[in-house]
């Protein structure tokens, strides 16, 4: 079974999180915050408090030995850049980064990003589309 880390625990990344945990998944789970790590704690199979952007730090937890990381660090875009570059120079297979706009996306996709997602812009497509095709089987 695919082992996944995910590393900033906002309303995204503890979404992410909770539901590959509820799925049985083998999920470490990260955010420099150490209250979002204590809230989550329960509900995965480890929570680390620490800098993602330590790359000692991801280097001494094995980091580089999980199949798939998500990187969900939103306004510290800084951060979050660092982290998406140092989760590839560990040998992360697939890494999943959250984009603020398309810049940073494109920035993202140069350091080796797997896979970008903006969640809020993909879920308003996603729900635009939902919309429509349900128009046309009630139509
Ligand atoms: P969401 O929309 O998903 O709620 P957001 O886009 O508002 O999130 P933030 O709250 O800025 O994003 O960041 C998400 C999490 O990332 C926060 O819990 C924050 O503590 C964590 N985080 C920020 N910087 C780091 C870091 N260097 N290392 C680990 N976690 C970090």
């Amino acid at each position: 079974m695919k082992q996944f880390v995910i590393i900033g625990l906002g309303r995204f990344g503890t979404s992410v999180a909770k539901t590959l945990a509820y799925k049985y998944y083998d999920v470490l789970a990260i955010d420099i915050n150490e209250e979002k790590v204590q809230e989550i704690s329960d509900e995965v199979t480890h929570a680390v408090n620490l800098d993602a952007t330590n790359k000692k730090a991801l280097t001494n937890l094995g980091v580089g030995n999980f199949d798939v990381a998500v990187v969900s660090i939103g306004e510290d875009v800084h951060a979050n850049i660092l982290t998406t570059l140092i989760l590839k120079e560990l040998g992360v297979e697939e890494v999943v980064a959250k984009a603020q706009d398309s810049l940073h996306g494109r920035i993202l996709t140069k350091l080796g990003a797997d896979r970008v997602v903006y969640p809020e812009h993909d879920m308003g497509t996603r729900i635009a589309n939902h919309l429509v095709s349900a128009q046309i089987l009630d139509y």
